[in-house]
């Protein structure tokens, strides 16, 4: 077989390598390498890429590739399964969003792709994964998380022709209901967006909270999701599960705290709300009333900010707006 090889992982014949991409190097000069896990089918296919933990602290993602990764019979696969499970390893490592060792501004890995040779720490580490993703992928998945357990949604680079085509057919197959088909313009920078813009179908899933913040229900169901997907694609034979209709958005919105205080929520992620909603409740640390969190658009709550303490303007709830049927 045509030799696959991404960093020092190489594949020769059907089954499992293991290697590392070289995204950069830490002040000592140790070298930081992040894992490359390529499944190499007996049957020829399309190469599906999935990488997680391009922030560091979702670490639900890299479990849900490890998961799906163990499920996998190289036997039964026709193609190739390249998995980067933890991208931003500095971030990894600290249990936080972004890279510690990003002083100055463009420091959201998932923002500088696809990266820059010369660029700055997060753009070096963009543009290393970048190329690699760009000279394998026929299909891309990206998993994050959001704040609590309970976030399930997904998003799909709706660029037009057969990325919007084959996007929907990843979301639909995927099967979490609350689906953005994102347009051109948002998430700029991000590796959903960059390889949608070149024509690879980019589908980009949210399950599971940060940190600890998730079950090992929502592992197995995202590896038993993404089996689906990979039927879906022609990697796997056997029929594709419908798990029924898709509720999309038109866009979504962020909204931020405009007050700070000990906070309540009051919803839960999946539950449609209304413009004027109360979300949640403020207090000081005395235990005095500070008013009410208020919601500022009807949709979907695609995310909830779980408390207990709130600095004003973090990120309140995020409303998936205009929500129909597919
Ligand atoms: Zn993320």
């Amino acid at each position: 077989m045509k030799p696959i090889e991404v960093g020092t992982a190489v594949s020769t014949a059907p089954g499992v390598s293991h290697g590392s991409l070289n995204v950069g190097a830490l002040p000592d000069g140790s070298p930081v390498d992040i894992p490359v896990i390529i499944v190499r089918g007996a049957a020829d296919g399309p190469t599906l890429w999935l990488h997680g933990c391009v922030h560091g602290n979702e670490y639900c993602g890299t479990f849900i590739i490890h998961e799906f990764i163990r499920r996998l019979d190289p036997a039964q696969l026709s193609g190739t399964v390249v998995a980067l499970p933890v991208l931003n390893r500095p971030a990894f490592q600290k249990n936080q969003r972004m890279s510690p060792f990003e002083g100055m501004g463009g420091g959201d890995l998932n923002r500088c792709f696809p990266g820059r040779a010369d660029g700055s720490v997060t753009e070096q580490m963009g543009h290393a994964i970048y190329t690699a993703l760009r000279q394998h992928a026929d299909y891309l998945v990206d998993f994050h998380t959001a704040f609590t357990a309970d976030t399930r949604w997904a998003l799909f680079a709706d660029l037009g022709g057969e990325v919007s085509k084959k996007g929907l057919e990843m979301a639909r197959a995927f099967g979490f209901a609350h689906t953005l088909p994102a347009p051109k313009g948002i998430l700029v920078g991000s590796s959903m967006m960059t390889a949608g813009a070149e024509g690879i179908p980019s589908f980009n899933v949210e399950a599971g909270g940060m940190g600890p913040a998730f079950t090992p229900e929502v592992v197995e169901d995202g590896a038993e999701r993404l089996l689906n997907v990979a039927r879906q694609l022609g990697l796997l034979a056997g029929a594709v599960h419908d798990y029924g209709p898709l509720v999309l958005f038109s866009n979504f919105h962020w909204v931020c705290a405009t007050q700070a205080g000990l906070y309540q929520p009051l919803v839960a992620c999946g539950q449609k709300i209304e413009a004027g909603q109360v979300v949640g409740r403020y207090f000081d640390v005395f235990g005095e009333s500070l008013g009410d969190a208020v919601a500022p658009s009807t949709g979907i709550a695609l995310a909830v900010h779980p408390g207990p303490i709130m600095a004003r303007g973090e990120t309140l709830i995020h409303i998936g707006l205009d929500p129909r049927g597919d």
